[in-house]
């Protein structure tokens, strides 16, 4: 791109969870590294992951240019809510989700002050911005700005097909009752059969979001210019380009956008936890481990953390479990923790490695020690499992993760599913009233957990064969980047369209 003008890409990540920041950044790294100036707009308190990440890039961008990250303060106490709450995961209540997506609101005013320029500021004029889901605000932006406006839903093309089916088709509407599976038949030779219960919060609006802002997310997604997706084209059976003649849009597939980076492996820079659950590994056979981690977020109400809890410590294989939430768990709970598994607050010297902070996913997934994944289906670790070749149990909780489910079982065949029918509450699916009721039942039970695990970690035909799919995907995962693949010229194409 020597002697060319370099576009100029504004990446404004949707702030309310990292797993869109993660992405994000991870997506601003790759359009650096083919050549294109990218600033990457956040929130004061988001911005340091953001950074941190950037600083850590596996690769140096070609052509010397940077990428910008740039903090715009988010106007949470205008709208009502207590200092520093700029994620959802951050909010205590239900009550101040609909104050959370005012902020954003006037969040979009001020970065459209900052990319406008004003009498004491210069502008920050991109070539083309790329938005957050939430931020329905960008388009207008773009259009005053006079440059094209894509979307990042953080979803994968998979869903997002299911997702434009189901608001043009409405089979949901054609089922009695909320537990009664239909069919979502967005790709030819499989079936997709979920039930209302389980389709994301865009299909029932009674959330503490509220319709309004589903409706303008939807309003946002169907005007912008084009859809930019972490997923590639070989993985799911043509979804992106059938989403792409279902809506008439440009659908940029350009992941696994995780390969951008290498895990940093650094015991200088790594946290207490990396490092514990790193020497905890390095320590296990070969393929022995099951991972177990629910996202950044997810969290279950007591009695099911402790049906899992008790199938994670009887299993015979070691296990390395993330939990989210933990402060908040009753007494009883983690005093179970604490002398049941090898909990950093703890005494108990057990195979099983329990994180309450943050663990270095990608890092684990690439262990050598780790042989299959219990995941809640969240599309970031979706994907990194894909690209770690990694076979998983799927528990999906909410959002689109039970159409992920479909997907890594029925379509892949790199999955057992455990048997979840019904959606975990969390902050935005809790009623606006009423938040602290979640299900005091366990829906699986122990048993249930076991029997998934012997399936997923056993050494059978089926389980091999799961490992042979895991591995095929991960080698085109990695091709898919590397020079010449479909990712990799889908980025290159995206930047050049701007030259
Ligand atoms: N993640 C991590 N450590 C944790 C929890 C989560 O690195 O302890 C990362 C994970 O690697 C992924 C993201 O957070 O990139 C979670 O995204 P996903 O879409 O799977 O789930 P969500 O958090 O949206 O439910």
């Amino acid at each position: 791109m020597e002697g060319t003008t370099k576009p100029h890409l504004v990446l404004i990540p949707w702030q309310g969870s990292i797993s869109h920041i993660i992405p994000m950044t991870d997506i601003g790294i790759l359009l650096a590294s083919h050549g294109a100036a990218v600033t990457i707009i956040t929130t004061p308190a988001n911005a340091p992951v953001v950074q941190s990440r950037v600083d850590d890039r596996a690769t140096p961008p070609r052509g010397g240019v940077g990428i910008t990250v740039t903090a715009i303060p988010f106007p949470g106490a205008e709208a009502g809510l207590p200092e520093g709450r700029e994620r959802l995961d951050l909010l205590r209540s239900p009550a101040d989700v609909p104050r959370f997506f005012a902020a954003n609101k006037r969040f979009g005013e001020a970065v459209a002050r900052h990319c406008l320029g004003g009498a004491s500021m210069p502008p920050c004029r991109p070539t083309c911005i790329v938005a957050g889901m939430c931020h329905s605000w960008a388009l207008g932006l773009a259009r005053e700005l006079g440059v094209p406006c894509y979307i990042f839903h953080g979803f994968g093309a998979f869903a997002l097909l299911c997702i434009e089916h189901l608001f043009k088709h409405r089979p949901h509407e054609a089922v009695a009752s909320p537990d009664e599976p239909f069919d979502v038949p967005v790709l030819p030779s499989f079936e997709c059969r979920v039930s209302r219960r389980q389709l994301p919060p865009h299909f029932s609006p009674s959330t503490s979001m509220g319709g309004g802002p589903l409706q303008e997310i939807r309003d946002f997604d169907v005007a912008v210019d084009g859809v930019v997706v972490n997923t590639f084209e070989e993985l799911e059976h043509g979804s992106a380009a059938l989403l792409a003649a279902a809506t008439g849009r440009k659908v940029l597939a350009v992941g696994p956008v995780s390969l951008s980076h290498s895990p940093s492996l650094d015991p200088e820079t790594m946290s207490e936890d990396a490092r514990r659950c790193m020497a905890w590994l390095d320590t296990k056979a070969s393929r022995s481990v099951a991972y177990v981690s629910f996202g950044s977020a997810g969290c279950m109400p007591p009695a099911q953390v402790m049906q899992l809890g008790m199938a994670l410590v009887s299993c015979p294989w070691p296990v390395l479990w993330v939990v989210k939430g933990a402060d908040s768990l009753p007494d009883d709970v983690n005093k179970w923790l604490r002398e049941n598994t090898d909990d950093a607050d703890g005494v108990a010297d057990t195979k099983c490695l329990v994180v309450r902070g943050w663990a270095p996913q990608v890092a684990i997934l690439a262990h050598p020690a780790v042989g299959g994944f219990l995941t809640h289906c969240g599309w970031g670790s979706t994907l990194e499992a894909v690209a770690a070749g990694m076979p998983m149990a799927t528990w999906p909780l909410f959002a689109e993760q039970f159409i992920n489910e479909r997907l890594i079982v029925d379509v892949l065949g790199v999955g057992v599913s455990v048997g979840v029918t019904k959606p975990t509450e969390n902050i935005l699916s809790a009623s606006k009233t009423d938040g602290s009721k979640a299900e005091a039942e366990a829906e699986v039970g122990m048993e249930q957990v076991m029997k998934a695990l012997e399936r997923l970690m056993d050494q059978g035909a089926e389980a091999e064969e799961r490992r042979r799919k895991a591995q095929e995907l991960k080698a085109k995962a990695k091709g898919a980047l590397e020079e010449g693949g479909s990712s990799y010229v889908n980025l290159e194409n995206l930047i050049q369209s701007f030259v």
